[in-house]
Order: C-alpha cells, then structure tokens, then sequence
C-alpha cells in the first residue's frame, strides 16, 4: 500500500483558510517562524479519509475479531463507558484545576467519581484504602514495592529481598529490582508456589525477606490451593504479601483478597473494568492497600469534608511521594466506575463465572487437539496449552491470524514448552469458541500432515512472516520521501 507522501500532489488541498492564513503568520515573532513549509502530504479530504480507513481495515481489532489473547482480559470495549469519560464536564478538565480556589469548585464531581470509586474498590478487594495514581499494572507494582519497602523503613530495619515464583510476569522482578530489591525465584510445584521451597527460602533469608508477589490464579490460570500456608509463613517473619491484580476478573464477587490476608494489590484496571488491554492505549494500576501500608499511600489524596465537599490531601508525613502525574489515568478510573455501577455486584460476579465457564469449555474441546497441562484441574479465566510435539506455537498462531482470528499468547508463561495461552473473557458467544476450537484443529491437522506447511504462514495478510531479529535490528523508522 502507498503511503500517503506517495500519494501527495503539489497543490492539492483538503480545506482552504480563507485567506486568513497570512495573518497567523504576521503574529509570531520572525525568528520562530520556518524558512520552509514542511514537507508535509498534499492530499485532497478524499484521499486522506480513504488512506486512513484503509489502513484501519488492515489492522486486527476487536470490534472485527476474535481475541483470545491471554493474561490481557478486556479485549471487549464496553461503548458506553467511553460515552461517560467523553462527556465535556469530564473531558474537558484541567488536572490543575483541583488546586486552585476557584477551580475547585468546578473538580467537586470529578474528585466526588475519585472518592467513590476509591469505596467501591475497596469493596470489592477487602482493601482498606486506594491510590489511583499508577498509570498502568507494571507501575501499580512499583508503586505497592515502594511501599513494602517505605513499611520495613518504618520499623527501622532494611529488607533486601523480595520472592517472585517463576510463574509470575516479568514485569513483577522488573519492578522489585527497579525499587531497589534483589529478587529470588520461587520454584513452582505442580503448577503452584511450593510452600516447601518457600519454607527453606524464609529459612535461609528470613529477617531479609521484604515480602511475596503472587498472582491468582496464576499465569497458569490455576487458583493456588496453598495461600494459607503462604500467608502464615510470611506473617511469621513480618513480610508482606503481594497481589498482582492482573486475573482479577477470574475472582470478583468469589474472593477479596484483603480478607485472604494480601497486604497490597494493583488492578489492572484495563484488564478487568472496561478498558481494552493490549491496544496500546492508556491503563490504570489502582494500588490498594490494608492496614499496614496504610499511612505510606502516594499522596495527593481524594478527601471528604464535614460538610460534604472533597478537597485533595497532601499532608501525608509518611507517604512515598508521587508515583505518577496529578492522580493518574482519571479517564480509564471513571470508566472502571462507569462499569461497576452499570453491572453491579451481582454482575461483577456473573463477569467470573462466565469468564472462567468459557475458558474451562475452551480448555475441554481443546483436548486431543493441543497438549493441555494440568489437565485435571479446573481452570479460571484461562490456561495454558503447548503445541502439538513437532509443531512449534509461533506457526499456530501464524496461521489462525490467517484465518481471521487473533493469536493467543504465545511463550508466555516461561515455564510452559511451546506456551498457548487463551483467554476467551465472559464476553464471547459459544459459536465464537467453536469457531476458534475448529480452526486450531484445522491448522494442527495440516502441521502435522506437513509441519513445513505453516512455516509461511499468514500468506494472506497485509503483513507477512517478518524477520523479527532484522526487524528489531535495522528498523527503518523513517521513509525516503526523496
Ligand atoms: C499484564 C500483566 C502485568 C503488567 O500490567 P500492565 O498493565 O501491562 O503494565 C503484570 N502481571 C500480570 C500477571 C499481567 O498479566
């Protein structure tokens, strides 16, 4: 396809200013004026909606296809929650405006959705207090191992490590060492964290463990049957536990984390509460925290007066600071409040069992067609899969984008050979999975008739088989417009 400087012609305009356009010019002073117009496309209204929708039709997206893309839940794009963060009394306000006399009077309703989300949050989590300020999971987690570490301050003592399974996403190690831990691997058992490993690990370090980063269920998709002893463990050495909020959506309305005995949690909120994960567009990381981690929250935060009015609070002594601008993605939080309103608890819970009912019925038509781990366990909202002996994951998921279906997540997590990880959510029909199951079925059944069959796979699309390491290696970012 041309790119739209190819399809530029010298004087060709999609709107004209009428004739003002001089004067623009005439208020800036000289020196920051251009001596040269920009090389910019010369293309008429037609032509630049025509290459733009084009390139639209090119993409994946999930109002057009199937994503069972794995550990990235809310691929669905709830509509009406994008209706109620665009509304101009919204959209339109300045994060300043919230520390200004006047302007506060015009924030009331926006730290009014800020402070009740905080409840309903709560609520749901067992949580006692939360922070919206982390702009994404990744800085939810450091943000909670701030904290963590900010509480072993506290009592006067440095704790240098933090435990991570080897479950867990990269992005868990990644932010203990970036707030300054030395991580040690937890070695799962039969797909869970083995409480035996941890006893001899708290054994060895006990006085300088900092805590535990859980997810669960767990990148496997399995709920781990040992929290118990998990949290008496730690509690016996005053560390704290973790927990990545990420599979959220496989236990709302079931379990609150607060009351298991977690001690700091992020949500993705773009995973669970209606903002699409995995289209590159903002996130939220919500940390929330029990008791314990209580006085060391980000500040500013979300605060109701006597007389009912909400002012934002700084005066926070042992607070860990800032961890993002003003008070984080406030458009992707007012959509999470959009959506839990909207369902409510009961719906909340109806999203779990569903999510975990399709992803259970998913795993079960795939038997016989992928090698399934754990295969006498239930699941929650997804699991995990390894290729067929001879096929490689990559080639599977090639070859379903040619079939009009986005890939699941592949070689994800590490510790499954030929990883396929699908999520399907609660949001996806029957016929949609039957679909996914027969095509899978279809791509195996060809691989293994002649493995070589799919090494080309997706002939059909806009973009081909890429040389990923030439790719990442000699990017072309510009284009020669000569
Ligand atoms: C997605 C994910 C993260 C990271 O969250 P981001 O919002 O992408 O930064 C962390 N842990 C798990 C288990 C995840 O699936």
């Amino acid at each position: 396809m041309k790119t739209i400087f190819a399809k530029s012609v010298p004087g060709r305009r999609a709107s004209c200013l009428s004739g003002d356009a001089p004067a623009a010019a005439a208020m800036l002073p000289d020196e920051l004026l251009r001596k040269n117009p920009p090389r910019l496309p010369e293309c008429s209204e037609l032509d630049v909606v025509r290459h733009f929708t084009q390139l639209s039709r090119r993409n994946f997206s999930v109002d057009a296809n199937f994503y069972p893309l794995g550990s990235c839940t809310m691929k669905y794009n709830p509509k009406f929650t994008e209706y109620v963060a665009g509304l101009p009394g919204f959209a339109r306000l300045h994060p300043l405006l919230a520390q200004t006399g006047r302007g506060a009077a015009r924030v009331q309703g926006a730290l009014q959705c800020l402070y009740e989300a905080e409840i309903l949050f709560c609520e749901l989590t067992g949580m006692k207090a939360f922070t919206f300020q982390p702009m994404a999971g990744a800085n939810g987690e450091f943000a909670g191992v701030k904290l963590m570490a900010a509480y072993h301050k506290a009592k006067g003592r440095k704790r240098g490590k933090m435990l991570i399974p080897d479950a867990a996403h990269g992005t868990n190690p990644a932010s203990a060492v970036l707030a300054g831990f030395e991580t040690i691997n937890l070695e799962s058992r039969d797909g869970m964290v083995d409480p035996e490993a941890l006893s001899r690990v708290i054994a060895e370090h006990g006085d300088d463990v900092a805590g535990l980063m859980m997810t669960c269920p767990n990148t496997l998709g399995l709920m781990e049957i040992h929290l118990p002893r998990i949290v008496d463990e730690l509690r016996k050495i005053d560390a704290l536990l973790y927990y990545d909020g990420a599979n959220m959506n496989a236990i709302m309305g079931k379990m609150r984390v607060g009351d298991v005995g977690f001690d700091v949690v992020h949500l993705n909120v773009h995973k669970t509460l209606a903002t699409p994960h995995g289209g590159g567009g903002p996130g939220a990381g919500p940390v929330g925290v029990g008791e314990r981690l209580l006085p060391f929250l980000p500040a500013p935060r979300v605060l109701r007066r006597q007389d009912g009015s909400f002012c934002l609070d700084y005066n926070i002594p042992q607070s860990v600071g800032y961890i993002a601008p003003f008070y984080g993605s406030f458009g992707v939080v007012l959509k999470a409040l959009a959506y839990i309103l909207r369902l409510g608890g009961p719906g909340l819970t109806r999203v779990s069992e569903y999510a975990a009912l399709n992803a259970n019925y998913l795993k079960k038509k795939l038997e016989g067609v992928l090698d399934i781990p754990f295969q006498e366990r239930l699941c929650a909202h997804e699991f995990v899969a390894s290729a067929p002996k001879g096929l490689r994951a990559l080639d599977l998921a090639k070859a379903l984008l040619e079939r009009g279906i986005h890939a699941p997540t592949v070689y994800f997590p590490l510790i499954v050979h030929e990883c396929l990880m699908a999520e399907p959510t609660e949001t996806e029909s029957k016929d949609t999975l039957d679909t996914y199951v027969e095509a899978l079925r279809d791509i195996v059944r060809q691989g293994l008739a002649d493995p070589s069959s799919l090494a080309q796979a997706p002939v059909g699309l806009p973009v081909r088989r890429l040389d990923e390491t030439a790719a990442a290696r000699n990017m072309a970012l510009t284009e020669d417009m000569g």
